[in-house]
C-alpha cells in the first residue's frame, strides 16, 4: 500500500442525505435565493442514504432514465422542477410522470438555482474559469448576509492575452458542450478582446452591468431581440456571444461533482458521482444556413 493510500482518510459507505444537503447549502446558501426561486428538496427523505448522484442541469424523462439506469439515490440539479402553481401530478401529465417515475424508483430530488448561480464554485464562476479568466470577480457583488465572500452576479476578468472575437467565439464554441444553436456572435470578429464578461443563464437584463464594468465581450445565454438590439445601437461594446442556456450552465456540473465527492469524503463516507450529458435544450436542429 502507498503512503498516500495509507494517509487518506477511511471511507465507509454511503452519506445520509440530509448531511449531502447540509454541506451543499453550506457551500449554496438557500437564503441567498431569489424570491421567485423554489430551491431545495423537492422529493426524497433526508433520512435515507445515498451512494449514487447524477447531476444535471435539469430533469426530463430522459434524465430520469439514466438515472434510474445508473441506479443513483439522488438527482442533484440546477433548475427547480416545480416553479409555477402546480395543481397535479397525475402521470398523464409530463411532470407528473417523471415525479412518479423518481419517486417509484426511490430517486430523491433536489436543485440548488439562484443560490449556485452567484456563489463562488457556482455557475458563473465555472463559467469564468471554462475561458481562462484571471482575476474575475462579480459583475453585480451580492449584498445578502449569508452570501459568501465573492459571490454576485456574473463574472469579469481577462483573458490571459489579448485574442481575436473570432478565436475567442471559437475557443468558447469548443470549451462548452455541443447543441444545435451553436454560438451566436455580434462585433467585429477581428477585434482584439482582452476583459470578458460572463453570466450562465438567461443574462440578458445584466447587458448595463457588462458595459460599466469595461467588457470587451459579454458571454451569456438567451438574447433576444430587443435588449440586443437597443444595446448594439448605443456602442459597439461589448461584442456578445449567445450561447444555448443549457450549454452556458452545464461547466458547473463537474464542479459540483469535485465539491460533492469532497464533502462527501470529509465526512469519511464514499459517493460515486455522475454527471449527465443529455443535452436538455430546447432547441435539436438549425436549419436554411
Ligand atoms: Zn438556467
Amino acid at each position: 500500500m502507498s503512503d498516500q493510500a495509507m494517509s487518506a482518510p477511511a471511507s465507509t459507505g454511503p452519506v445520509l442525505l440530509g448531511d449531502l444537503i447540509t454541506d451543499l447549502e453550506r457551500r449554496y446558501p438557500p437564503s441567498t435565493a431569489a424570491q421567485w426561486d423554489a430551491v431545495g428538496l423537492l422529493a426524497g427523505n433526508p433520512g435515507r442514504t445515498v451512494s449514487r448522484v447524477l447531476l444535471a442541469v435539469e430533469v426530463n424523462q430522459d434524465v430520469v432514465e439514466e438515472a434510474v439506469h445508473l441506479g443513483v439515490d439522488l438527482l442533484l440539479v440546477h433548475h427547480p422542477y416545480l416553479l409555477r402553481g402546480v395543481h397535479t401530478v397525475a402521470e398523464t401529465t409530463a411532470k407528473g410522470r417523471v415525479l412518479a417515475e423518481l419517486i417509484r424508483h426511490d430517486i430523491a430530488l433536489y436543485a440548488a438555482h439562484t443560490n449556485a448561480d452567484d456563489a463562488p464554485g457556482g455557475v458563473s464562476a465555472a463559467l469564468a474559469e471554462l475561458l481562462g479568466l484571471r482575476e474575475a470577480e462579480p459583475l453585480i457583488r451580492s449584498t445578502h448576509p449569508d452570501s459568501h465572500p465573492g459571490s454576485g452576479t456574473g463574472r469579469v476578468g481577462t483573458l490571459a492575452e489579448p485574442t481575436s472575437l473570432r478565436v475567442l467565439a471559437e475557443r468558447v464554441a469548443q470549451a462548452l458542450p455541443r447543441t444545435a444553436q451553436g454560438l451566436r456572435v455580434a462585433g467585429d470578429l477581428d477585434a482584439e478582446v482582452t476583459r470578458v464578461a460572463v453570466c450562465g443563464g438567461s443574462g440578458d437584463s445584466f447587458l448595463p452591468d457588462a458595459r460599466r464594468v469595461g467588457a470587451e465581450v459579454y458571454l451569456t445565454a438567451d438574447l433576444r431581440h430587443h435588449p440586443a438590439t437597443d444595446f448594439r445601437a448605443e456602442a459597439p461594446l461589448p461584442y456578445l456571444i449567445d450561447a444555448a442556456h443549457w450549454a452556458s450552465e452545464w461547466p458547473w456540473l463537474p464542479h459540483l461533482a469535485e465539491q460533492v465527492t469532497q464533502d462527501c469524503a470529509a465526512r469519511g463516507a464514499t459517493v460515486e458521482v455522475h454527471v449527465s450529458s443529455i443535452c436538455t435544450d430546447a432547441w435539436d436542429a438549425v436549419a436554411g444556413r
